[in-house]
């Protein structure tokens, strides 16, 4: 049986609430999640000073804005995080080699003066499918598109890749261990799908062996978030 304790630290709740009070209410409430992330809704409500008070409750936070600009912006734009002392972060991997590139360079610059953030990139949104690939003009295939930007991200030097968790096990035999994975579209057996398409439980995505899970509605939409996150910790702890 695994230990609970170093499970709960591998569980990231995403806070996709509109406000700082509905975000701090939900930290407050979850006790014994350590990373909590914030994305593209609340960042955009409430802006950096969250950040921060975030941090003031004693948690790390992990900043999902999935960058995808030219690389001068991103470079700026993670030095500007590093500033709010942002633990984790996100940039999209198709943004190219350079992108990356210059994001690895202003972390490792910046880092002098804070805590270097983990550099995530996204591969393939785990919304989308094959057919929606298709649609955009990219290899009809999410196994070995995943496979080819996890290659080009690991290249240019950041830390590990977001994916599905169905591309868990190809990325870590891959890469080995220390090339983080982080896997979203995670879903217990008693939760709704959504808009997430490729999905698994948590406790066979961690048995796969990723090193974090994004959960989000799983837990914050339901009617106690404590429980529905205990409920995650035992069925991953009892596998
Ligand atoms: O509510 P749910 O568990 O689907 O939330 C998943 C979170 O992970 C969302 O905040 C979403 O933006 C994020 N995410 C994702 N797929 C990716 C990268 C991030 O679902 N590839």
């Amino acid at each position: 049986m695994a230990d609970k304790k170093n499970l709960a630290k591998k569980i990231i709740v995403a806070l996709d609430v509109g406000t700082k009070k509905e975000a701090l209410s939900l930290i407050k409430n979850l006790e014994g999640v350590e990373i909590f992330k914030v994305g593209l809704k609340l960042f955009t409500a409430e802006g950096p000073p969250l950040l921060g008070e975030i941090k003031a409750l004693g948690k790390k936070v992990f900043l999902d804005l999935k960058l995808h600009d030219i690389p001068n912006t991103v470079g700026e734009a993670v030095k500007s995080a590093i500033k709010h002392g942002v633990h984790m972060m996100t940039l999209h991997s198709s943004g190219g080699r350079e992108m990356m590139e210059k994001a690895v360079e202003s972390a490792s610059k910046e880092a002098k003066k804070a805590d270097k953030p983990l550099l995530l990139a996204v591969t393939i949104l785990t919304s989308l499918r094959n057919e929606q690939l298709d649609e955009i003009g990219m290899v009809s295939d999410t196994i070995s598109q995943v496979f080819r930007l996890a290659h080009l991200a690991r290249e240019a030097g950041v830390n590990g890749v977001v994916c599905s968790p169905q591309e868990i096990e190809i990325v870590k035999k891959e890469f080995g261990k220390d090339f983080l994975v982080v896997a979203p579209g995670i879903r217990p057996s008693w939760a709704a799908a959504q808009d997430q398409k490729r999905i698994m439980t948590p406790a066979l995505a961690l048995q796969k062996g990723a090193d974090y899970l994004v959960i989000g509605r799983p837990i914050t939409e339901a009617p106690s978030p404590q429980e529905a996150f205990l409920k995650i910790l035992d069925e991953s702890a009892n596998l």
